[in-house]
């Protein structure tokens, strides 16, 4: 931790910070320039609030050395986290990226349902996904079937054979939602819901976390630190755009250099989301590209099998042919894509 002091700062005023340093453990190294003094602090910031000296008198500035998420770094750990699924499929480092697809929402219609199940597996992906409790904007847009939903995944997975990926917003569902869930989704508006991260820290479901909308890299990554530290580490991360300036050409900004940032900085997987990152149909083709290029190791994306008349999300939904066409050429994309480049994929 590096503590900047203001140029007019008395040799007081430094005096106290670096023996509030020392009371707590700190080695101190001081540096004092012709305008200002400089002190570095040694020693382990986790039994402080750093930012507590910043209420010291004198003190300009407090700088972070190392990140405040230590299970989600890469100082912590150096190779990347795999995570393995119980049909085999694997999410992270190296492995083949994957494509997860399906509804925004799971609605009446069961049989649509299917025909997307259907064609998600027939082009190869292994996950499907589809939203049960929905974290709506408006408390009179559809909300979601709740257990029914979950019990119309669990009639795809049957017939499929591919893994359910659902979201859980409420720590009261969490049971339910494991019973049918194999991989659990936190929303982005839930990213710091800390009870919910707790929650899901402690069971033992992979789980998506998808980053906030107005989140930092660094709330993102302490947000999954929130899981880790509870004690589920099999977390993939979902970057799945930011609120920008434009909100009419597209819904988001999708924040495609968040992933090979977060690959520099963590060793957990990462995916990207072009359905919300941009709430434009056209867009999600473009988009999963680039973000396969630059190294995601899935791409999440809506189909749906009436997009006009979804319940939620229509306007980025794929219909199923759309799906089809898109996930043929994100397929060749994926099998082109030279897996020795960790932090960012080249083209063989
Ligand atoms: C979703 O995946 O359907 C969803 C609601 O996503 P997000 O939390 O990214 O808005
Ligand atoms: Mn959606």
């Amino acid at each position: 931790m590096i503590i900047i002091m203001e140029p007019s700062a008395t040799q007081g005023q430094i005096q106290t910070v670096v023996n509030a340093l020392h009371n707590k453990g700190f080695k101190t190294v001081l540096n004092k320039g012709d305008v200002m003094t400089v002190i570095a602090a040694i020693g382990d910031k986790r039994i402080i609030d750093p930012h507590s000296f910043q209420s010291y008198d004198g003190v300009r500035s407090v700088k972070l050395i190392q990140e405040p998420y230590k299970l989600a770094s890469r100082e912590g750990r150096q190779e990347d986290t795999v995570i393995e699924f119980s049909n085999g499929v694997r999410i992270g480092g190296l492995e083949k990226p994957v494509i997860i697809a399906g509804p925004c929402c799971v609605e009446q219609d069961l049989d649509g349902l299917l025909r997307v199940a259907e064609a998600v597996k027939e082009m190869g992906c292994n996950f499907l996904r589809g939203g049960a409790f929905k974290p709506r904007t408006s408390p009179y847009d559809f909300q979601g079937l709740e257990e029914k939903a979950l019990e119309y995944l669990a009639i795809a997975r049957e017939k499929t054979g591919l893994l359910i990926v659902t979201e859980l917003m409420d720590t009261l569902d969490l049971d339910m939602v494991c019973q049918y869930a194999d991989v659990i989704q936190i929303g982005a508006r839930n990213m710091q819901n800390f009870k919910l991260l707790k929650a899901v820290g402690k069971c033992d479901k992979p789980v998506i976390l998808k980053r906030g909308p107005a989140a930092t890299i660094r709330e993102f990554l302490l947000a999954a630190e929130h899981i880790m530290y509870n004690g589920n580490d099999k977390v993939i991360l979902c970057e799945r755009g930011i609120k920008g300036v434009d909100n009419n050409s597209t819904r988001n900004t999708l924040d495609i250099s968040a992933i090979p940032v977060i690959k520099k900085y963590s060793h957990l997987p990462i995916i990207v989301d072009p359905s919300h990152g941009t709430g434009r149909r056209y867009l999600i083709e473009p988009m999963a590209k680039a973000g396969l290029i630059v190294g995601a190791h899935g791409v999440m994306m809506e189909v749906h099998h009436d997009p006009e008349n979804a319940s939620s999300d229509g306007a980025q939904s794929l219909s199923i042919p759309m799906f089809k066409d898109v996930a043929k050429r994100l397929n060749k994309l994926i099998g082109r894509i030279d897996y020795d480049n960790k932090h960012s994929m080249s083209m063989v």
